[in-house]
Formats: C-alpha cells, structure tokens, sequence
C-alpha cells in the first residue's frame, strides 16, 4: 500500500471546504496557520473571516494599531501570536513592499513563524516540498508505524520530521500536507479514531498491536502552577472606572484589565480587607467594597490556573486616569475579563 496515495485519496473524498483552501495567496495562508495554531478549525474560522474582512490585504493589517488588532483577536487565546502578527505584517509591509518571502527558509525568519507555518505556507502557498508536522501529523505517523519516541522530545521532533519528509508526494507537496492533516483531525482523531473504516488499517502498526490509545507518547508536561488574582473594579459616583493596559512582559501584554492585585491564596473579604489597598490607590480614600463572587473563577492556561475574584470597589472620589464604563469593550482584554464586563450588571451600582 501506498501511504501518500491512500492519503491523497481519502483527502479528495474527505476534505472539508474552508476558505483558505481555494487560495494560494500567502497572505491568507499565513493568517489561517498562525489563527489555527492551538486551536480549532470550528473557532477559528469566524476569527480568519473577521480578519480577512477588516484587513483584506497585508498594508492593511499594518496600518491597524496593535490595539484593533487585539481587540479583533480576542477570545481566541495565546496573544503572542496576534502581537506577532501585527509586527510581521508592518515588517512585509515597510520593508519587503507588501511581498511575502516565498521559500522555508526565507518565511522561517518571520517573526511568530516557525517551523510547521514555514513548511505550510512553502507548500500550500509556493508549491515547495516541505513537509508539516503538526499535532495531526505526529498522531497519523506514531500510529501508523509504531513509532514510541516521545513527540515533544527533541529525538521525536526530528524523527518524524524526517519521515514526514521522506512520505511527502514531491509531486503535490501542498495537497500531501494537507491531507495528513486533515486525516489527523477528522479520522485519525485523537479519542475514537475511526479505524474501522480507514484506508490505512492494513498497514497500520498500532491497529495490529493494539496500541491505538496509547500513541503518541508526550513526555509530561512541566508543572501547572496556581495564581490567585483579585482584581479590582474601581468605580467613581461618575460612572467611571479604573482600566488599566498590561505593560508587563507575558501573555497578556498590552490587552486591558481591572487593577490587579496578586495573593497566596484565595482570600475571602477579611483577608481582602487587611490587603494594603491604599498603598496601590493612594488617591482613594473611602470606599465601599464587596465581593461579585464567592467561588474562585478559575481559568486555565498551559501552564497556570488562575484562581479569580472579582472585587468590586466604589469609590467615593473622582477617578482620575479612568475610562466611561460604556467604553469598556472598546479596548482589547482577555476573555477572563471579557467574560465579567459581558456579565456583570453596572447599571445595579
Ligand atoms: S487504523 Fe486507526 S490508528 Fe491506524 S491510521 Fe487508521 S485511524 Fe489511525
């Protein structure tokens, strides 16, 4: 059996229509693989459509401010890669003249690019064999060959690159990349593949050996680790409030977000009460505080889980630096923060 052949098949009998493959544009390309990395095709879509609308050409994703382009990105996570985006969009407007690098190597370079987006957009966009590895690809090839290197080894990495490379049809590179992709995703599928009714189970060593479930192997992950976060929604009797951007260096640089004090644990209202507030505002003087949940929201990123109180705090002077509370959803914030300006009612204070 040929495996490249049984995967081209089953690709054009299988393959979902989605806009960024009726294209070849780099541009489009790009956008789609850095939107879908980490995530869905089901959520990012709406976001590839938004930003292919409001930024149809490469000039005019740059000449967006990086605020418009967070804001645009909100909710989908991981806000590197839209800073990333942005940054690369100015450097291929201002200093390439709009014009994408168009081999590996070259888009290798690109800030927020590495080696999967390069190897996808070499070879959907310029045709280049190169070949992608990508969650979907590790899972289809661990299966299929039996392969027990762990994949976030630095041995597996470069094992399966070089298969993947040695597989990949030097004929149709771009249809190859995504067909294994796509065969990754929707039949060799991570819980339940459906290997009853797949192309490559005659050949397929996990099938025979009955270690479906348990490739690919991933060497463990580093710890999680516990924040406690109690941020403060500061409100003045003039219906302003305190909103302030993340300059610090992380994840969530340059979005916006309450005041934010840090804790050791989760604190109930004494403990809140015995933090040194004023010693964060010392223009606040009297105040009324109380708290919008009793029950840690907890949201969860790779590598930490962030235990979240929301203090609302009503403030008798006149904030100064504050913002009208109806503009609070013009400015980019993570989905925590979202999530509570979408919930809480501020017309109750
Ligand atoms: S037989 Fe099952 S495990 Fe093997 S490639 Fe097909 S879907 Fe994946």
């Amino acid at each position: 059996m040929n495996f490249s052949k049984e995967l081209i098949d089953w690709y054009s009998n299988n393959k979902r229509d989605l806009p960024w493959r009726t294209t070849q544009n780099p541009y489009y390309i790009w956008l789609s693989e850095i939107i879908l990395q980490q995530t869905q095709v089901k959520q990012g879509l709406p976001y590839y459509e938004a930003f292919v609308s409001k930024y149809p050409t490469v000039f005019d994703l740059a000449n967006a401010t990086e605020e418009e382009v967070l804001k645009l990105w909100q909710g989908l996570g991981y806000y590197s890669r839209a800073r990333n985006l942005h940054f690369t969009a100015k450097h291929i407007a201002l200093n390439l003249n709009g014009i994408f690098p168009n081999d590996y190597k070259n888009l290798l370079k690109l800030k927020g690019v590495g080696d999967y987006t390069a190897s996808a957009i070499a070879s959907i966009a310029f045709n280049e064999v190169a070949a992608v590895v990508d969650g979907n690809v590790y899972r289809v090839l661990s299966r299929y060959f039996g392969i027990v290197t762990p994949i976030n080894s630095t041995a597996g990495i470069k094992e399966f690159k070089t298969l993947a490379s040695s597989l990949i049809d030097e004929t149709q590179p771009a249809t190859f990349n995504q067909a294994i992709m796509e065969f990754g995703a929707r039949q060799c599928k991570p819980k339940n593949p459906d290997c009853k009714n797949c192309p490559l189970q005659n050949g397929c060593i996990a099938l025979q050996k009955n270690k479906v479930d348990e490739l690919p192997i991933k060497l463990k992950k580093t710890k999680v680790t516990l924040k406690y976060f109690n941020f403060l929604v500061c409100i003045d009797k003039n219906k302003n409030i305190l909103f302030e951007k993340r300059s610090k260096k992380g994840i969530w640089q340059n979005m916006y977000q309450f005041p934010l004090i840090e804790s050791d644990r989760s604190l109930n209202s004494e403990e809140f009460h015995l933090l040194n507030f004023n010693k964060k505002f010392p223009e606040i003087s009297t105040f009324e505080y109380s708290l919008y949940n009793e029950v840690d929201i907890v949201h969860k990123l790779s590598h930490q889980h962030l235990h979240t109180k929301f203090w609302i705090v009503e403030v008798n002077e006149l904030l100064k630096k504050s913002i009208r509370i109806e503009d609070l959803d013009k400015y980019p914030s993570p989905v925590l923060i979202s999530d509570f300006i979408d919930t809480f009612n501020f017309d109750s204070l």
